[in-house]
């Protein structure tokens, strides 16, 4: 393919022109298969959303819950989102990706609450290109029309890189958005690097720890001073902190006496097929977590 023989002579350096190696068409031929499966998983709706409970600390609760998408593949069977968001963020597929999982997760939520189950918050992920189209508070507005969705039970989750690419525009939409009455969480926060200053001046509702904080949290002591800093920061700056990640009941007690607001991992439990979020909600009378 041609396409993809420039793309690699190209990444191979101008002065540094490299003929085409059986090992580099492979790769080049897997992505544009991937490509070319992900367009048609598109058209054929193969994407399903799973929800990810988050729960309140303080009282076990369950306050929202995580929209997490993946490709039910005829023949594959369950593709996680790690295996094909990067080829769907580089080519542009993302933005429809991320739409129709937008538009999965507001129809859900909202079936959920016309069945009478307790009403709950659910977060979707949103990728650099899709959260940088100049049409993108207009879409999110039409989705939550068509869908009858209101917006103060949607949070929308970008990454602290994300935020730092355009801060201007960044800041422009997250107010818009925020207007619209929908809240925002920071994403994987402190994995990035994202400046204290524009933090502070973006209006932010929530941040997430990244896991990678959350793991050694009973064993690593700069972990644990890493955590209580990012809760008393969040706190400061009249934000919520939850928790990603949370495995064990160490980690849970830890993230307690810290004060952290609330938790999500595979301790409470893991992303739900929308049916079993649904018997967990209708259930749901303050898990108890305590001990
Ligand atoms: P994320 O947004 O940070 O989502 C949390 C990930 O951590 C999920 O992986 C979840 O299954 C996993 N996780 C939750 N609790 C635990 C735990 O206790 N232990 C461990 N080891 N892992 C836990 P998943 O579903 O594979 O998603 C991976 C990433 O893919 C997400 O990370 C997010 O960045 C991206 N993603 C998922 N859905 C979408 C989407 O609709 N749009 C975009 N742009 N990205 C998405
Ligand atoms: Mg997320
Ligand atoms: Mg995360
Ligand atoms: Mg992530």
């Amino acid at each position: 393919n041609a396409d993809a023989a420039m793309y690699h002579a190209k990444e191979a350096g101008r002065n540094n022109f490299q003929f085409y190696t059986p090992a580099m068409n492979d790769k080049s031929l897997q992505r544009l298969e991937l490509e070319n499966n992900l367009r048609r998983a598109l058209e054929r709706d193969e994407f399903v959303v799973y929800y990810q409970p988050q729960v309140e600390i303080a009282t076990g609760k369950i306050i929202g819950a995580e929209a997490l998408v993946r490709w039910q593949h005829p023949h594959l069977g369950m593709i996680p989102p790690g295996q094909f968001i990067p080829v769907a963020e580089d080519t542009g597929l993302i933005i429809a990706i991320g739409e129709k999982v937008l538009r999965m997760a507001c129809t859900q939520n909202k079936a959920w609450q016309d069945g009478g189950l307790p009403p709950i918050r659910v977060a979707v992920n949103l990728s650099p290109r899709q959260f940088l189209q100049q049409n993108f508070v207009d879409k999110v507005a039409q989705i939550l029309k068509d869908t009858g969705m209101s917006p103060r039970w949607l949070e929308l989750e970008i990454t602290e890189s994300l935020a730092m690419k355009d801060v201007e525009l960044t800041e422009k939409t997250l107010l818009e958005l925020r207007r619209m009455g929908i809240t925002i969480a920071i994403d994987d926060f402190g994995t990035g690097y994202s400046s204290l200053s524009y933090l502070k001046r973006l209006p932010i509702d929530t941040i997430k720890i990244d896991r990678s904080f959350v793991w050694d949290l009973s064993t690593d002591p700069d972990d644990t001073s890493i955590v209580s800093t990012i809760i008393i920061l969040a706190h400061n700056l009249k934000m919520k902190v939850v928790a990603e990640g949370v495995e064990t009941q160490e980690q849970l007690n830890i993230l307690r006496q810290q004060h952290c607001d609330g938790l999500q991992g595979y301790l409470f439990s893991g992303p739900l097929p929308p049916d079993e979020l649904a018997r967990l909600l209708a259930g749901d009378t303050g898990i108890n977590i305590t001990h």
